[in-house]
């Protein structure tokens, strides 16, 4: 680890959405990156490859792209006063390892932050009063607002090749009928259209209409069409199979780390990915900083 950091600039634990767009970002602005990666190396190929990829058994069963309790876990406790316990079995909480992280075998829906989540505290105080929040309650406000985040959810989407209907773009109302009405403003459309709707979502749609609910199109980083991402890299239209959560996507639809990030760090010399490399301490300076 010593050795590691005497080399690079900077060091990233983990190579998943957050850790492979840090390298970018970072490499970019001139920074020598390694990260450092628990897992296995994994990309389309061969682990997304047809039709091995498809095999329910090995992927939703055995989970085998979900980091594996048997060796490594993590532990959960409530307050600081209980001892944590272990997590023994995967359930509703699904941890990746290896390259893309959970970036890999996540499902694609692709939501912008809702503003309201962003300054929770100010809006339930201002909505109910300033008691209604119990004392010792954690819930806090970001500290940074959606129209601050706004041009990097344009960014993201871009480099993601999300699909959808907008609802309004820059304060102009443009997606009746297919638009989400709570979705917050945009600067700029999708950068691709959204899914086709399948028989039973269209059905599902005039249900929800003639109840007087706003059924919309899912932002989704599954791309519609063949889409070019800022970075050079390319994805395949959808094809619908449905195996997006849990597998790899061997249409190149589905927006991974591996997929959209990846392809244009692999030709970076100032980035190196280090699987197999799984971080067990970080040992810190007197002032806090890593050693
Ligand atoms: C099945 C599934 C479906 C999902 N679907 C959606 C969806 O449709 N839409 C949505 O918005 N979100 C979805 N999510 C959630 C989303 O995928 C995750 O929130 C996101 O990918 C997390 O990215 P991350 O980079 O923060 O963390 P991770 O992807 O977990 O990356 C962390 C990486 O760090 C590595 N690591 C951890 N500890 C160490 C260590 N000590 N040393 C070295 N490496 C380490 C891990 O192996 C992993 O690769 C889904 C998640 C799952 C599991």
């Amino acid at each position: 680890m010593a050795k590691v950091m005497k080399k690079v600039d900077a060091v990233i634990v983990g190579f998943g959405w957050a850790g492979s767009i840090m390298a970018k970002e970072l490499t970019e602005a001139g920074l020598q990156v390694v990260a450092l990666e628990r897992g296995p190396r994994r990309d389309t190929y061969p682990d997304g490859a047809y039709p091995q990829v498809i095999d329910e058994l090995t992927y939703n069963i055995r989970k085998k792209l979900f980091q594996d309790l048997s060796k490594s876990t993590v532990t959960i406790r409530h307050n600081v006063s209980q001892t944590a316990q272990p997590y023994r079995q995967l359930a509703a909480f699904l941890p990746g390892t290896g390259t893309g992280g959970a970036g890999l075998h996540w499902s694609g829906v692709h939501f912008r932050v809702d503003p309201i989540e962003l300054r929770m505290r100010s809006h339930y105080e201002e909505r109910y009063g300033k008691n209604f929040i119990p004392e010792g309650m954690t819930i806090q406000v970001f500290g940074v607002t959606y129209d601050e985040l706004e041009p990097f959810f344009a960014k993201a989407e871009k480099v993601f090749g999300t699909s959808g209907s907008a609802w309004s773009i820059r304060g102009k109302i443009v997606g009746q009928g297919r638009g989400n009405p709570f979705a917050p403003d945009r600067s700029d459309d999708f950068p691709l259209p959204p899914q086709k709707r399948t028989y039973s979502a269209q059905l599902f749609a005039k249900a929800a209409e003639s109840v007087g609910y706003h059924p919309y199109d899912l932002p989704s980083a599954n791309t519609t069409g063949p889409y070019t991402n800022t970075y050079g890299a390319q994805m395949g239209p959808c094809n619908f199979c449905g195996y997006c959560s849990g597998y790899a996507c061997y249409m190149y639809s589905k927006a991974s780390p591996n997929v959209n990030i990846w392809p244009a760090l692999r030709q970076e010399p100032k980035f190196e990915l280090r699987d197999n490399s799984h971080v067990l301490r970080v040992n810190l300076t007197d002032d806090k900083l890593p050693a």
